[in-house]
């Protein structure tokens, strides 16, 4: 384990914004993980983790070590209809979800086409088209960034919430995802609510989908209407859909009548973040190569030779003429580095 200094992270994450890491290394097994960690302990430099790159902002030259989770194994087991599935962090996760859904193991199909890797599918407990990973995680196992032991942590462990879990708050940096286990099924519980894939079933003439057939249609879907990193830098979703009282909800629908709200279980109401940064202005906008997507307001681009700190100040006024105008806070969903 032999880190390379001076890298250049721009083609480590889909915002391919230029930065250059002091040093960086790809760690493909435990122990050399465990080594990079200590390699830069010993140093006392820091020490960041990095999947895919899907969900990272690098604000500018990174100090300390990149360590690129690339730690691969997958495997299998059926128990009646329980299907356990175990994938290594650095697995990609669409290449995993596609192994499940081609078995016939039902549970993943709607998280179809989410860039990055295993290991970070827990961290924002990723979500779309109204399902999110936690509805069928067993468990995880996490290093222990100070000791180097693995513990396993059980969902109740995990603290999953709308984008959020424990490893996004308190144990931020402090621990390395491992391994993912979730739990699938070989009977199929299809969940088809969501518009978009109901409205695409039927278009296809489909009355009784199958999971091959939500995946399908949600891979159609993302393609068509999702931005694609290969074609322009982003990390999908800057801001989280903020999550309010329906007191405030309700207030706020009376003024703006267009305002899409989502009551959610627990009585209080989430808001779609795009439809307030659209009715500020801010679709389509471009400051030099920092940008807002044309179609999709929540989505900040990279044009070509954006500088993390131009998004981040893109970002901020977002964040500011949304509160003036709604009086509701965007929380960033991006992990600014
Ligand atoms: P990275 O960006 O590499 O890392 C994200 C954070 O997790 C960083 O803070 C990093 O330090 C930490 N991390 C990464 N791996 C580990 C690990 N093994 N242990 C501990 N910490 C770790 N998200 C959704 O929820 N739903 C969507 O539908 C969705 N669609 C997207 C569409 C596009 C076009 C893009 C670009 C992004 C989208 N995302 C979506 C966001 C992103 O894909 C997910 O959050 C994904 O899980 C990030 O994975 P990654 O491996 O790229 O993580
Ligand atoms: P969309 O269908 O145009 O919907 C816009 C927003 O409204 C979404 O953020 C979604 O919240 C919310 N919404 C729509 N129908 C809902 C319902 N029935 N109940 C509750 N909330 C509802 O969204 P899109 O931009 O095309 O994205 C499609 C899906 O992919 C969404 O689930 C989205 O979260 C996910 N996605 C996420 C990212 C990311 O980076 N996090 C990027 C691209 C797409 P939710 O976000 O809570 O679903």
């Amino acid at each position: 384990m032999t880190p390379t200094p001076s890298v250049d992270l721009a083609p480590y994450t889909t915002f391919g914004i230029h930065a250059v890491a002091e040093y960086f290394v790809s760690v493909t097994t435990i122990d050399t993980l465990l080594e990079a960690i200590s390699w830069a302990r010993t140093r006392g430099a820091s020490f960041h983790i990095l999947g895919g790159g899907s969900n990272v902002l690098i604000s500018g030259d990174v100090q300390g070590l990149v360590i690129h989770i690339r730690l691969q194994e997958r495997s299998a087991s059926v128990e009646g209809d329980v299907v356990t599935v175990r994938s290594g962090a650095g697995e990609n996760w669409h290449q995993v979800v596609t192994w499940t859904v081609e078995r016939g193991w039902a549970g993943l199909e709607n998280l179809a086409l989410i860039p990055g890797t295993v290991g970070a599918a827990p961290m924002q407990n990723i979500g779309a088209y109204g399902v999110e990973q936690s509805a069928c995680f067993h468990e995880l196992d996490a290093m222990n960034a100070d000791t180097g032991e693995i513990k396993t942590f059980t969902k109740d462990d995990c603290n999953f919430g709308y984008r959020e879990s424990i490893f996004k708050r308190e144990l931020r940096d402090k621990c390395v995802i491992t391994s993912v286990t979730y739990r699938l099924s070989t009977v199929p519980t299809i969940r088809a609510s969501y518009k978009d894939v109901t409205e695409e079933l039927a278009v296809r003439g489909i009355t009784q989908p199958t999971i091959m057939d939500v995946y399908s249609s949600v891979v159609a879907i993302r393609t068509r209407k999702l931005p694609d990193p290969k074609v322009i830098g982003n990390a999908g979703s800057f801001f989280k859909n903020p999550v309010v009282s329906a007191q405030k909800a309700t207030t706020l629908h009376e003024s703006h009548p267009l305002l899409p709200v989502y009551p959610q279980a627990d009585g209080s109401s989430k808001l779609a973040a795009a439809w307030l940064i659209d009715q500020c202005g801010w679709k389509g906008v471009r400051e030099g190569d920092a940008g807002v997507h044309a179609n999709q307001a929540l989505v900040l681009v990279n044009h070509g030779s954006a500088e993390g700190a131009q998004i981040i100040d893109l970002a901020t006024r977002i964040q500011q003429s949304v509160f003036d105008r709604f009086g509701v806070e965007l929380e960033r969903e991006v992990n600014v580095w």
